[in-house]
């Protein structure tokens, strides 16, 4: 199987030759030498610990930094995101944020592409203030890193590793009528995060051993360092199941003094290995800021979410509580509505048989298509029924709609002035696209283009 491809992305000048010389070392065999192409990129066979990728190098140099989004380089950019399976953003952690890196980071969201933010030249203590600052750039973690020193490549291979994986499972394009996703041998992603106490490794334990149960001894359970399998013996069908070891992460927690700190970093680690994340809450106290901290990230990194409610056996008034729960989770959450919530008890084992199939189901819906022509004809509907508004007197218009990816559901829309759409047009989309195709909770990515 051919390679993955990394593009390293940034503007000029934070690191990105550095850090592509010391992924690629001296492997650099696969110079772009097509007579007539210019060396705009350069590719090379890079190595990070066990992974083997390519890593695209994207232009940067030679060309004024107000004019590095023009012309030739910008299509260049693009087209590296656009054929890569991740990509690295890289900032200088300590130059800060710039109006020139939110424009790159733009051009990566547009194209819905998973991507690991490195706040560079952060060694020392130099750069931490960068690092902690483009979080608000919206795409994870940022990770502290100095290309120059080495700083953060674990951290790095870490983040990297979940994603390649995914993308060498993933069906690239919707024009590929294999649909993969459901192939009964590949395993379903899921991890349990939560804060600490609310219940992760009991649950992880109680479901572990109640599939041993149910699968029988010779279905075996495989424990690495990172995941635990199994075969989740569905109504309709069986689940090969990876489930990533949160009980793993805890040992690690515990000779970790900044507790509070890892705790997210493990979180996200966590959500980006799984397909599904299942968000453990405890019905003591369920949405507490770092609950909905996770959740959001979970969205945000375009996983799908599952909420476990656990403890129930502590609580009194059960059908009460449940009620308040839900609609807690509808007002907090509106990003996510109609997330499945199950409410279980993994000390005694009650409602866990119900986990499964909330996490199957939102699975299926995170692996939704829609085709184009029903998307059209939705659109034109709604666009219709509720026209979007005109800007200094001349009306945007939305021409045409297509999914591009599923994983989650990504679309693009062809419209005017896509800069000016307000926010609640777009909400009013999105939430269109849920209603019209029935595919609640997850996260649903609407991208705008404009017009060629
Ligand atoms: P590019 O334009 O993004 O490819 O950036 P380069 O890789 O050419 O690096 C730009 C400058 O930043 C060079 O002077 C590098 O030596 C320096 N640089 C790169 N990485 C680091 C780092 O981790 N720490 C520090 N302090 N400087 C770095
Ligand atoms: P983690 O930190 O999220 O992995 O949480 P643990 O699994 O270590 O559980 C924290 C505490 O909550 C332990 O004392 C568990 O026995 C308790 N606990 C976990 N699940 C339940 C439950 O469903 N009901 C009750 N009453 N206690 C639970």
């Amino acid at each position: 199987m051919a390679l993955s491809k990394v593009a390293i992305v940034g503007r000029p000048n934070v690191g990105k030759s550095t850090l592509f010389n010391r992924l690629v070392g001296r492997r650099l065999a696969l110079v772009d030498d097509e007579p007539g192409v210019t060396r705009d990129r350069r590719e090379g066979e890079a190595r990070l610990g066990d992974l083997r990728f390519v890593a695209v190098d994207t232009p940067g140099l030679e060309e004024a930094p107000e004019k590095a989004l023009e012309g030739r380089m910008r299509r260049q950019t693009e087209k590296a995101i656009a054929e890569s399976a991740v990509c690295l953003f890289v900032i200088d952690a300590r130059a800060g944020l710039t109006p020139l890196d939110e424009t790159f980071a733009d051009l990566i969201r547009r194209q819905g592409k998973p991507a690991i933010v490195l706040a560079n030249k952060a060694e020392g203590t130099a750069g931490e203030a960068g690092a902690v600052e483009a979080w608000s750039l919206g795409m994870g973690e940022p990770i502290a890193f100095s290309a120059e020193h080495g700083r953060g490549m674990d951290e790095l291979y870490a983040a990297l590793e979940p994603l390649l994986a995914a993308a060498e499972g993933d069906d690239e394009t919707l024009a590929d009528e294999e649909e993969g996703w459901d192939d009964p041998l590949k395993p379903l992603r899921i991890a349990v995060v939560g804060r600490p106490n609310a219940g992760k490794s009991t649950l992880v334990n109680r479901v572990l051993g109640e599939e041993r149960v149910l699968a029988g001894p010779e279905a075996g359970i495989t424990r690495d360092a990172v995941s635990v399998e199994w075969t989740w013996r569905g109504p309709d069908r069986d689940w090969p199941v990876k489930l990533y070891d949160t009980a793993g992460l805890r040992r690690k927690a515990k000779v970790v003094s900044k507790l509070e700190k890892l705790s997210v970093a493990d979180a996200l680690r966590a959500i980006r290995f799984a397909e599904v994340v299942a968000l453990l809450l405890d019905a003591g106290q369920p949405f507490e800021k770092q609950d909905l901290q996770i959740a959001d990230l979970v969205l945000r990194e375009g996983r799908a979410l599952v909420i476990a409610v656990n403890k129930w056996d502590l609580v009194e008034d059960k059908d009460a509580r449940a009620r308040d729960i839900r609609a807690e989770a509808e007002r907090l959450l509106p990003q996510a509505p109609g997330v499945p919530i199950v409410f279980l008890s993994a000390l005694t084992g009650r409602n866990i048989d119900r986990l499964m199939p909330a996490v199957v189901k939102v699975y299926v819906d995170w692996n939704a298509r829609v085709k184009t022509p029903d998307l059209n004809e939705w659109l034109r509907a709604a666009t219709e029924r509720h026209p979007p508004p005109a800007v200094s007197g001349r009306r945007i218009r939305i021409k045409y709609i297509a999914q591009v990816k599923t994983r989650p559901p990504t679309f693009v829309a062809h419209c005017t002035r896509a800069d000016e759409l307000p926010a609640s047009y777009r909400r009013y989309l999105v939430n269109g696209i849920r209603e019209a195709f029935d595919i609640p909770a997850v996260p649903i990515r609407l991208m705008l283009k404009k017009p060629e």
